[in-house]
């Protein structure tokens, strides 16, 4: 590691937080606190204000959760912390950081308070006596206009997100709000930009702030070719998949945001075919050693690290660089963009940005002094083009370099026996190498609007909201429901007494069958089953993997309702025959894959 690269981070133990905040930490697996959270928590625990310029994706949720929660007192049953944020969704996400934050802290409550609630609930919940409240500020305003919430103990306020209050008209709500907490309250006010209006709110309520403002040096990159993707309309990981299937690449690093995460996405790009291992600080030198060492060799093509994990790393053939989560600041990013392109060679690099993290990329932009350009993802035929080809080239180098008496005489033999058209054996037996992975991968019937992935964005370690439904037009009776056009709703055989959430059926279905999370429709669980709308005319061998799928210690089942919800072998969607040549088929056929005799390749 060169002494240029190596940074003071600070450890989050260093930082004087307390014991279940800093368990809670290291259970979600941060390894280093980010830029923003390694200047703010210090001079929050200490109780001082702080006006900081940060922008969604820096870690500011926790720069300021964690020393705020740290310094709650869990025995008074008064509101002591308050978060003021613009939308709804951001009030739902950061109340869910904060319990997550708070989940060793015992007795302590969490409430989140919004417009278009009902009041009758909130005013149960708040009778529930929360310490930590997250709002919106017009019905926070209410509230306390009402006495049904009562800031006379409160500690500390954040005002996040304050530009955006004021774009949305809030700022005057926020100014009373203000006015009604005791003036030893400390405040801690973020923003991407301080428009004059945040700035006046700023000298007029903060006193003696601390100002933190990431600064951005900027470096020019000229031998990396750099590359954003959108995240919009699927799971990163099914994204990452495909650019992995057609980019051409020797070796790769993958930029992740915690430990944990990267071991899963190793695990996960392991079973693809993709020889990954993890680099992260909870490995000891020698583990870390060894994996570098392994990729040194060619013997290992991914790396899924964390900043801290890959700090001046050089690797001669990291020939790509993936952001799959933003960095916190620019400066990591040109770090992390510095492990490729090294001794004059040239590199690629790819980001992924969700909607919400796109001032991010600019901030980048700027720093690098370059565009990044827009990538599309490689599609369906893309990836068959590049499957077919490799499947060409191991055909030639086999044909030439292996010995196939043997194997010549069993097809001669075959071909003798059954009169066989030798391009038809040729090309069941192709058929039968590519059944695990597809020459012509599943093609997606409709393209329609994503909604896994849109509001996750960069806070993708939380979990997704509205989790027992995916659609608001939920169906609790099957019968009542019926499949949008273009899909069919199928039936699987686990349902809420086996545990299972909508997120584990997304999951195992995007992630196992490869089926993009946009594709999957309305999803209704019921006791001991569910139903799930899918994309009409499922081919056939993706309908028998799907059946097999584990979730919740559970085969899934699958079989198609309708028709007195029938069975599998009926439900099994099927495709018409290539040839004319009437085959025999045992009847139970989809019952008994490992005995049947197989079948044409799906046209799709
Ligand atoms: P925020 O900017 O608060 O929206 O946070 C963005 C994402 O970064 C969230 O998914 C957090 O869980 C994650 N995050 C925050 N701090 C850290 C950290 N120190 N290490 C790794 N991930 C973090």
């Amino acid at each position: 590691m060169s002494t240029e690269e190596q940074q003071s981070t600070p450890l989050f133990s260093e930082l004087g937080l307390s014991a279940p905040i800093l368990k809670a930490v290291q259970e979600a697996g941060y390894e280093t606190p980010s830029p923003i959270q390694a200047q703010s928590i210090a001079p929050l625990l200490e109780g001082r204000d702080l006006l900081g310029q940060a922008q969604t994706g820096t870690g500011k949720t926790a720069a300021f959760s964690l020393p705020l929660l740290s310094r709650i007192d869990v025995k008074s049953k008064m509101p002591q912390m308050l978060v003021l944020a613009p939308t709804r969704e951001l009030a739902i996400q950061v109340a869910e950081a904060i319990q997550s934050y708070a989940r060793h802290m015992k007795g302590l409550h969490v409430l989140p308070i919004y417009g278009g609630q009902s009041m009758g609930i909130q005013l149960r919940q708040l009778q529930r006596n929360p310490q930590v409240i997250v709002g919106t500020p017009g019905r926070i305003l209410d509230h306390i206009r009402r006495s049904t919430l009562k800031l006379g103990e409160l500690k500390s306020l954040v005002l996040d997100e304050a530009d955006e209050m004021l774009r949305m008209g809030f700022i005057d709500d926020v100014e009373t709000i203000l006015k009604e907490t005791p003036d030893s309250r400390q405040v801690a006010l973020f923003s991407a930009t301080m428009p004059s209006a945040i700035h006046r709110v700023a000298t007029r309520y903060l006193k003696d702030p601390v100002e933190i403002r990431i600064k951005s040096k900027t470096t020019t990159m000229e031998t990396i070719n750099q590359r954003y993707w959108q995240v919009t309309g699927m799971h990163k990981l099914d994204a990452l998949t495909r650019i992995l299937e057609v980019e051409e690449f020797d070796a790769m690093i993958i930029f992740v945001r915690t430990k944990n995460s990267t071991a899963e996405l190793a695990e996960k790009l392991e079973a693809r075919g993709y020889s990954s291992s993890p680099l992260n600080g909870d490995m000891n030198q020698a583990a870390r050693e060894k994996a570098i060492e392994r990729m040194k060799k060619g013997k290992l093509d991914i790396l899924v690290a964390t900043d801290v994990a890959a700090r001046g790393l050089d690797i001669a053939r990291m020939s790509h660089v993936v952001n799959y989560d933003i960095p916190y600041d620019t400066e990591s990013y040109v770090h992390r963009i510095g492990r490729t392109g090294r001794a004059g060679r040239k590199g690629e690099a790819i980001l992924f940005v969700s909607p919400r993290e796109k001032r991010m990329l600019f901030a980048i932009e700027k720093a690098t002094r370059q565009t990044i350009a827009k990538m599309q993802l490689p599609s369906t035929e893309d990836i068959a083009d590049r499957r077919v080809m490799q499947f060409n080239q191991q055909l030639s180098e086999t044909m030439e370099a292996q010995d196939l008496s043997f194997f010549e005489k069993v097809i001669s033999d075959y071909q003798q026996e059954h009169n066989a058209d030798p391009l038809e054996v040729a090309a069941a037996l192709t058929y039968l190498v590519q059944k695990t992975r597809p020459l012509k991968p599943v093609k997606h019937v409709q393209e329609r609007p994503a909604r896994a992935e849109r509001e996750r964005g960069s806070r993708n370690e939380r979990p997704e909201r509205g989790d027992r439904e995916r659609s608001p037009r939920r169906s609790n009776r099957s019968s009542e429901h019926k499949a949008e056009q273009g899909m069919q709703t199928y039936r699987v055989e686990v349902g809420r007494t086996h545990g299972v959430e909508v997120k584990n059926l997304v999951g195992a279905i995007a992630n196992e069958a490869g089926i993009d999370s946009k594709d999957i429709g309305r999803i209704s669980l019921q006791d001991s089953h569910s139903t799930i709308d899918l994309p009409e005319g499922m081919p056939k061998d993706l309908f028998q993997q799907l059946r097999k799928v584990w979730v919740c210690n559970k085969q899934l089942e699958l079989s198609l309702m309708g028709a007195g919800e029938a069975s599998s072998d009926d439900s099994s969607p099927r495709k018409p025959r290539r040839s004319g040549k009437p085959r025999s088929r045992p009847r139970d056929a989809s019952r008994r894959p490992s005995t049947r005799r197989s079948n044409k390749p799906s046209s799709d």
